[in-house]
């Protein structure tokens, strides 16, 4: 773990099955940079019995989005309530900006005149035959919750969960038809996104590609120190060091 030099305001982007919740908390984790999601956020909405909790309720159980002027609202309340509205902070936000109507009013600042905005949009590029491929061999111990994987994380006995012995199944939405469906939804909301954000400043966007997660995190490790810069570990004399600091 280690503190970044430069404030990163970070929007993660990427498909169903590209393994961006594993990105997400690798980064969280690497550079101690705090996280939002907008599922949770609703989902906290939603246990609470707000207003906002039954409209989401309603809404995502028929697969489709909250409007955009509730989300942005719901999402810049809760930028202010946690303050980090300051240029000063450090944040990623997970699963918000999703269509370039929420990134415009979120860039509008009508709801949130302090809010400094995004300064770094990854989009993760992972090719589709190795999402269907890592989905066709994805089985899950649903009481646990244990995900196993047969080409990269196989169970120790064929379709059995290595701690309780019990058997393995696929997960429902995991039916390739429904992927694909939920691919070409992401493909059909995102791209205009990511074009929103190439146009307004250059170097926002960054794209990166890998089929592994230890791939794309090498990367992405990289960029977010080359772009922020690291405050590392002190060394044996118990100076500090600053590294990676270019701008
Ligand atoms: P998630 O946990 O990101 O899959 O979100 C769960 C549900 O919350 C989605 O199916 C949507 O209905 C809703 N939701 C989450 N984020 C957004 C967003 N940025 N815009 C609109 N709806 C959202």
């Amino acid at each position: 773990m280690s503190r970044l030099l430069r404030p990163a305001r970070v929007l993660l982007l990427g498909p169903p099955g590209s393994g961006k919740g594993t990105q997400t908390e690798r980064l969280l984790k690497r550079f101690d940079i705090p996280g939002i999601s907008s599922g949770d956020i609703l989902r906290r909405h939603i246990k609470e019995g707000t207003e906002i909790g039954m409209l989401a309720s309603s809404i995502s159980k028929q697969g489709r989005l909250v409007p955009d002027d509730i989300m942005t609202k719901v999402v810049a309340s809760e930028l202010g309530r946690r303050h980090w509205l300051s240029p000063a902070n450090s944040w990623l936000l997970d699963g918000f900006p999703r269509t370039r109507g929420q990134a415009e009013m979120l860039d509008s600042r009508e709801l949130a005149p302090a809010l400094a905005g995004l300064n770094f949009v990854v989009e993760l590029v992972v090719p589709e035959h190795a999402i269907l491929d890592r989905i066709a061999n994805r089985l899950v111990h649903v009481p646990s919750g244990r995900l196993y994987n047969l080409t990269y994380n196989p169970p120790k006995v064929a379709g059995r969960d290595d701690v309780t012995g019990e058997p393995l199944t696929r997960r429902a939405d995991d039916d390739p038809a429904v992927f694909r469906n939920r691919l070409d939804e992401y493909r059909a909301s995102t791209q205009p996104l990511v074009e929103y954000y190439r146009n307004k400043a250059a170097g926002v966007v960054w794209s990166v590609a890998g089929e592994t997660s230890d791939v794309i995190f090498a990367q992405l490790e990289r960029e977010v120190v080359r772009r922020f810069g690291e405050r590392v570990e002190e060394t044996a004399d118990g100076a500090e060091e600053a590294a990676g600091a270019a701008d």
